[in-house]
């Protein structure tokens, strides 16, 4: 039997659509490196709540979105060796009924984009932490400190720089650096999986 992965979506696969949508709204210039909050627009202060309204009434940061070098050529190999799905949050608990457009927006992007990934793989939902699958790949330590597991990779960014080799360690996390080397440790066995 394959083994089950769990791809993230944003940050893993997709870059800066959030990033790009509070530099619109403020007219600044921010880049990925200078924001170490998990939630971009934690910098806005005390105007982030009147960006939370424009964001969920005018904003789809999937339209046009980057995404990270190699991620989908790497997932479309990783599909031929690995029960692969795609695992996006949509529910934003600040804004409850506001976020369900998040899934429809991150559903068309996923179908649009991975047509390698079969529809019924691709899981919305608000909680990842209790999904059974072999290997994990996610940005959120959140996500991937559950037992379940026994691969998994947390792609580097800023916000999550804060942990350090060894608290990862002690959670069977490891942290890597792009898709490059996913590639290296999923399919070219450096992992010895
Ligand atoms: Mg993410």
């Amino acid at each position: 039997m394959k083994q089950k992965v769990m791809i993230d979506l944003d940050e893993t696969i997709v870059m800066d659509g959030y990033l790009k949508a509070v530099n619109d709204y403020k007219h600044t210039n921010y880049v990925a490196s200078d924001i170490d909050t998990y939630y971009v627009e934690d910098i806005l202060g005390d105007e982030k709540e009147k960006f939370l309204d424009y964001f969920y009434e005018h904003i789809n940061i999937y339209s046009g979105i980057e995404t990270l070098e190699g991620a989908l050529d790497t997932i479309r190999d990783l599909c031929k060796v690995y029960d692969v799905y795609i695992c996006a949050a949509f529910v934003d608990p600040r804004r409850v009924l506001e976020s369900k457009v998040m899934a429809m927006y991150k559903y068309e992007w996923i179908v649009k984009n991975m047509p390698f990934i079969e529809p019924k793989k691709i899981i919305l939902g608000g909680s990842k932490d209790i999904i059974m699958c072999d290997i994990k790949i996610d940005d959120k330590v959140a996500n991937l400190k559950s037992g379940y597991g026994k691969v998994k990779l947390l792609l580097d960014h800023k916000h999550n720089q804060k942990y350090s080799f060894e608290d990862l360690n002690s959670l069977g996390i490891r942290r890597v650096y792009n898709w490059e080397q996913i590639r290296s440790i999923l399919l070219e066995g450096e992992g010895n999986l």
